[in-house]
């Protein structure tokens, strides 16, 4: 097979993101394909049909170009009407599908860009072939490429137990489209499984949907994400150079200080640090990121990932009314009963019924990440065994040690050894600098 060029695998943000910067660079476009079954810069995230799910950061936060931080903002501003929720005392929050509008838009603008070839499939092995690669493809067939970008995002949940259960309109395990509610009865007793945005999300559309039946989260820690507030002017702190995870941890602490963390102040604190968190992250050794993922990584996620402030009233209003309990434990199994209720079995031995259960536990493993890592066509990360090694120009590793110097990786496949690049600004400035990197 000869090779055609850049291959993206993945179909969300992240390619297109990286494509936005290779043209903003001058990159030739012939050559380059994407392989994905969305619509490019849509993907789980963005992809969404439910207008109750919203951007979980105002919108000056949505940026796709780190030199032009207002740009969202702006085209919002012009291109959105009658959304009258947007609005909130600490900036305007739209509609995921809304940020999907804006980069469509983006890429219409680029006729190179918006005439690319797009192969509507997903990619489920990749092999090597001369100096490129093969990329095998779910219908059967195969293309090739002479340098690969992995942007696979978020792979879809799957739920957060051993014994898998087949997906029905009542047992929800991927609900980041949103085209679930409408199956789900008003008066249903509902599991959702999970406490962070993605159960906020859940609860904010049920509320909307003036669901009537008693909701129940259960959740490990059994704590709500805090809510975004109205920060500004954080200046991007320095970290220190040479510290293990102790110091790591302490500069975290000091910077944040004895502050209440629903405080502005602290957050405004703790986004200075994350301007160049992915940086230092990267000069600490796989063993002390390891150990500070382990201890600490669920704390991280709770302060990183706040909610909008439309989910969060929603989660406050029904919990003040009673309607929305949370429950501090774990979901082991579930079963159903041949009047279709499902029996929810907790790890302290309790049981729930309910009429519908909602996984709201975060992302799967990615199955082609999976596969390029069993059969060693990339090395596997030291701490982190479902991930691949990585350098920090992004290039995974062959299993000699070696830089592949035609497979790349984007987005949250990188996190394990970028750091925090979830959101849509931290992977803006990761594909402005690979798209450096890939027109060199
Ligand atoms: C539910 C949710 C809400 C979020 N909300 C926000 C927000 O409000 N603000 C913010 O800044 N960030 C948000 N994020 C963070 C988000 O991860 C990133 O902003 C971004 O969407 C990641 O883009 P991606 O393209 O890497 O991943 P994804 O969006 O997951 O897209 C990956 C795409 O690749 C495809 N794919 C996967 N495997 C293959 C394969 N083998 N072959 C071909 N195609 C494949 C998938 O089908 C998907 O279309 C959210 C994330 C999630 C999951």
């Amino acid at each position: 097979m000869t090779p055609s060029g850049l291959c993206i695998i993945g179909s969300g943000y992240s390619a297109a993101a990286l494509l936005l910067h290779l043209e903003a660079r001058g990159a030739k476009m012939d050559g380059v394909t994407v392989i994905g079954p969305q619509a490019l810069g849509t993907g789980q995230a963005f992809g969404c049909v439910n207008d109750d799910f919203r951007l979980n950061v105002r919108a000056e936060l949505m940026q796709v170009w780190p030199d032009d931080p207002g740009h969202f903002a702006n085209w919002a501003a012009t291109n959105i009407a009658g959304d009258r929720e947007a609005d909130t005392d600490v900036g305007a929050f739209y509609r995921r599908r809304d940020f999907a509008s804006y980069i469509a838009s983006e890429i219409r603008a680029r006729p190179a860009l918006a005439s690319l070839p797009h192969i509507k499939a997903s990619a489920v092995n990749i092999s090597a072939s001369g100096d490129g690669w093969d990329i095998e493809l779910d219908d059967g067939s195969t293309t090739g490429a002479s340098r690969i970008v992995l942007a696979t995002g978020n792979p879809p949940p799957v739920w957060p137990f051993r014994e898998q259960i087949a997906d029905t309109p009542s047992l929800v395990r991927v609900p980041w489209l949103g085209d679930w509610p409408e199956n789900i009865d008003g008066g249903a007793r509902i599991v959702v499984i999970g406490s962070g945005l993605t159960a906020l999300d859940a609860i904010h559309t049920l509320r909307h949907r003036q669901h009537h039946g008693g909701i129940t989260l259960v959740a490990p820690d059994g704590m709500l994400p805090p809510v975004q507030t109205g920060w500004r002017d954080a200046d991007a702190l320095e970290w220190p150079q040479d510290v293990r995870a102790s110091g790591f941890l302490k500069f975290m602490r000091d910077t944040v200080g004895d502050i209440p963390w629903e405080d502005t102040e602290w957050q405004r604190r703790f986004e200075s640090l994350r301007y160049h968190i992915s940086a230092a992250w990267q000069r600490l050794d796989a063993a002390d990121q390891g150990r500070l993922m382990r201890r600490f990584g669920w704390l991280w996620s709770l302060a990183r990932f706040r909610a909008g402030p439309q989910a969060f009233g929603s989660a406050q209003m029904l919990l003040d009314t009673g309607q929305l309990d949370i429950v501090t434990d774990m979901v082991t199994g579930i079963t159903t009963t041949s009047g279709g209720v499902h029996d929810v079995g907790l790890a302290t031995g309790a049981r729930l019924s309910a009429d519908a259960v909602i996984n709201c536990s975060g992302a799967g493993r990615d199955p082609l990440i999976t596969r390029i890592l069993d059969n060693g066509t990339a090395a596997r990360h030291q701490t982190v065994s479902h991930r691949p090694a990585m350098t920090s120009e992004l290039a995974l590793i062959r299993a000699d040690g070696t830089p592949h110097g035609n497979m790349f990786g984007i987005g949250p496949m990188t996190s394990h050894v970028a750091g925090d690049v979830l959101g849509s600004a931290s992977i803006a400035r990761q594909a402005r600098g690979l798209a450096a990197r890939l027109v060199q």
